[in-house]
This record gives C-alpha cells, sequence and structure tokens, in this order.
C-alpha cells in the first residue's frame, strides 16, 4: 500500500506540477475519505418515530440514492474524487467519475487500486474526455434518467450550468464551488502566527485550492509590521521550481490562461494605486512559474478583492473598525472559506458569528480535514463533503407506515 501512496503521489506531480511534498499530503489526505467513509457506512441508522396512532408503527430507512455521476477539477486530482466516491461507495451508490482533462491519470490509478481492493467491477467507473467533449459528456451525466445524484467541484460557472441540466430530472445535486477567501488580521492578533497562517493559506498549491486566501484585511495598528514580515517570509521560505525537486514549494500554475489571470489582477490593482512589495512577474523557471506575490495599498474597488485570482496573488487591504472589515468580507456572492486573527475573545466570537462562510479558521490557516464539513453557502455550493454529514448527500430518506396492529 504504501508504495501505491508513493506512486499516486508521483502521478499528481507529474499531472499538475504541484511540489511532491504537497501531493504526498494529498494522497494522505485523499486515503483519509476512504477510510472514514468505510467506518461511516456501519453508522447508516435509521429510525423508529412514535406513532400519533395506536395501530400504526413508524419506521425511517436510509437507502443509496443511486447511481453517482461525479464531476472534479484538477486541483486536487485524487482527493476531491475520493471526499466523494468514498461517501458515495459507503451508502451503497455506484459512481460515474469525470476526471478534469489535465489530471485524468489520477482517477485511472484510483480505479486501479479499486480492482486491487476487489471493488465489483462497474460499481467505480471513469469517463476521461478531451475538453472539445466535456460540455457534452457533462449534458448526458447530468440529464440521463440513469443518474439520480450529481456531485460537482470545480468553479461556480460550471455549477450553474450542470444545476440547470440537473433541474430537468430533479436531480440530488451536491456543489463544492469557488471561494473568494478574506483572511483578517485585527489589532489583538500575534502577527507571527498569522504570517505563518497566511503562507499556508495563501501560497499552498501556488494559490490554486478553493480554500485559498484571496484577499488580506489588515488592521491598521498591525498593518505595516504584517506586512513586513509577511514579506520577508515569502522572500525565505517559498521556492519556486520543479514540483519534483525537493526544495520546492511553489510548482507552476495549470495553463497560461492561469498566469495570465494572476498578471491582469496585478496590471489592474498598480494602475489603481496598488505598490507591489514583493514578486509581481513570471518566474524565470519557465512560461507557468509565477513569482509569490504581495501587493499592498489594495482597495475594494480592484479586481484582485473582487474575483477569485486562483493564483500566487496576495492583496492586502487596510482598515480600520471592525466592522468595517467584517463589511468587505461578506460583500462577496460567494462564501466557501474565512479565516481571521485575533486574541479577543469577544471578538472571536462575534467575527466568527458574522462571516458569511461554510468555513471559519480562527488563528488557523488551514483547516480542511476530514473530520469536519466541507463545504460554502451562497454560491459557493449546495451541501457538505468529509465528516459526519458528507455521507448524507448520498442518501435517501424512506419513511414506512406499519398500519392496522
Ligand atoms: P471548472 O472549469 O469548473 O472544471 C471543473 C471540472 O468540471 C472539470 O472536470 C471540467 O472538465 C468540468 N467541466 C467544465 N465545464 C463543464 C461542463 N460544461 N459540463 C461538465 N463538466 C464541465 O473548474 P476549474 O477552473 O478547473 O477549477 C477551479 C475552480 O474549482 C475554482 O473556482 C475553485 O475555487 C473550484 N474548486 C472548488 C473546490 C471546493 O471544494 N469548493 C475545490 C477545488 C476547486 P475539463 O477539465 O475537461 O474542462
Amino acid at each position: 500500500m504504501m508504495e501505491n501512496k508513493e506512486e499516486l503521489a508521483r502521478i499528481i506531480t507529474a499531472e499538475n506540477g504541484k511540489p511532491l511534498k504537497e501531493a504526498q499530503g494529498e494522497i494522505v489526505y485523499s486515503a483519509s475519505f476512504l477510510e472514514w467513509f468505510a467506518e461511516e457506512a456501519r453508522r447508516i441508522y435509521g429510525d423508529v418515530i412514535p406513532a400519533s396512532a395506536k395501530d400504526r408503527r413508524v419506521l425511517v430507512l436510509k437507502q443509496p440514492v443511486g447511481v453517482a455521476a461525479i464531476i472534479t477539477p484538477w486541483n486536487f486530482p485524487s482527493a476531491m474524487i475520493t471526499r466523494k466516491v468514498g461517501a458515495a461507495l459507503a451508502a451503497g451508490c455506484t459512481v460515474v467519475v469525470k476526471p478534469a482533462e489535465d489530471t485524468p491519470l489520477s482517477a485511472l490509478a484510483l480505479g486501479e487500486l479499486a480492482n486491487q481492493a476487489g471493488i465489483p467491477a462497474g460499481v467505480y467507473n471513469v469517463v476521461p474526455c478531451s475538453r472539445q467533449q466535456t460540455a457534452a459528456v457533462g449534458e448526458v451525466l447530468c440529464t440521463d434518467p440513469l443518474v439520480s445524484k450529481i456531485s460537482f467541484t470545480g468553479s461556480t460557472a460550471t455549477g450553474k450550468i450542470l444545476l440547470k441540466h440537473a433541474a430537468g430530472t430533479v436531480k440530488r445535486v451536491s456543489m463544492e464551488l469557488g471561494g473568494h477567501a478574506p483572511f483578517i488580521v485585527f489589532d489583538s492578533a500575534n502577527v507571527d502566527r498569522a504570517v505563518a497562517g497566511a503562507l499556508a493559506s495563501k501560497y499552498r498549491n501556488s494559490g490554486q485550492t478553493c480554500v485559498c486566501t484571496n484577499r488580506f484585511l489588515v488592521q491598521k495598528g498591525i498593518h505595516d509590521e504584517f506586512v513586513e514580515k509577511f514579506a520577508k517570509a515569502i522572500e525565505k521560505e517559498l521556492h519556486v521550481g520543479n514540483g519534483f525537486d525537493a526544495k520546492t514549494t511553489q510548482g507552476p500554475l495549470i495553463n497560461e490562461k492561469a498566469v495570465e489571470k494572476v498578471e491582469k489582477h496585478i496590471k489592474d490593482a498598480v494602475s489603481q494605486g496598488a505598490s507591489i512589495v514583493t514578486g509581481g512577474k513570471r518566474h524565470s523557471f519557465g512560461k507557468n512559474f509565477f513569482e509569490p506575490t504581495l501587493l499592498s495599498n489594495v482597495t475594494t474597488k480592484m479586481l484582485c478583492t473582487q474575483e477569485e485570482t486562483f493564483g500566487p496573488l496576495a492583496p492586502v487591504i487596510k482598515f480600520e473598525t471592525e466592522a468595517e472589515a467584517v463589511a468587505i468580507a461578506n460583500a462577496a456572492n460567494v462564501g466557501l472559506a474565512g479565516y481571521f486573527y485575533s486574541q479577543d475573545p469577544a471578538q472571536i466570537w462575534r467575527v466568527a458569528e458574522q462571516l458569511e462562510v461554510g468555513m471559519v479558521g480562527v488563528n488557523e490557516g488551514i483547516i480542511s480535514s476530514v473530520e469536519c464539513p466541507f463545504g460554502g453557502v451562497k454560491e459557493s455550493g449546495l451541501g457538505r463533503e468529509g465528516s459526519k454529514y458528507g455521507i448524507d448527500e448520498y442518501l435517501e430518506i424512506k419513511y414506512v407506515c406499519f398500519g392496522g396492529l
């Protein structure tokens, strides 16, 4: 099994350039969902409800929804599959996985492991396809009456297309969509912890995760110290290069379009008065590599604070009051993750409750793990994955009334 884990990690690095150490971390994360949901399968409890009539007994059964179509992105080519498939198989569903065009190998490797593990043929199915075919394959999966459930992870724009398709046959849907995570540093924060959290939350996978911080909001009193320490940490601790090189922490972006988006956000911000503190351009290592970048003097009028960059760009907005920070954080049509650093307990409760997101990191920059419910609010999606709640996405509730007793 250890050998398989190493092989799977190397496949991920080869597929999307993620540094090998991060890919190894993804494999552990990926495997954790299979283990977790194998256990959860033993706890799909029904219910006995006290009946209102003496001659009746009422039972509740939980049953698999049926065939689940699973559409996944390239940024976590293994874990985004197991987070869904683990729950689906545990619930008793069969699955059809459509991986991203950029990363079909992880999905196929999981198929080989499923064979080796004795999963019966036809239970875990993979349909890789070229990008030209994606829309047509997606439409079939979302409209075929034999499919009962769609579980999708990817952009909000694609999620909306799939939701429309799925409406025709009223399928169950789970949507893990885009984010725009705020990271707020209040004056009371431990600045060194905040910098460590910022580094992890922003630059993991070169900024290409849906829960990566997309905008930093830093209170006036701590702003200059935070920016200075953050820039130093970026320059000292991040190394751009080949994912197979042990020193590398930052691999390439997935494609030219992704690099262009980072460039566009920087150009727009600088043209409106932002300052480049560090980074700011493509890295000399290769055309899809980008320097980890920090911008200060950022305002909410700039593009990088209005939409997901999905790259190694950290824009910092200075704010004065807690109410102002919460208002900026919540002024988004999406709400996946949000982070803040504070050592004031009353403020911690207030802000944690006010942030319009599905997941909050308080004095923590990395918060995903198998036992915690993953998912967003607003246009970040529908449903939750992982945790004790994840299996419900693949179960129907059936009520049975025994009468005439
Ligand atoms: P994307 O373009 O939406 O692609 C995701 C998946 O959907 C790929 O398999 C893609 O296939 C497929 N797809 C695209 N258009 C489709 C269509 N019309 N019908 C059916 N399938 C279609 O997303 P992306 O830009 O690659 O991924 C990054 C986005 O995913 C970001 O917004 C990020 O925030 C989000 N994300 C969310 C989570 C979460 O858990 N909430 C996790 C990771 C990423 P092709 O590769 O063939 O185009």
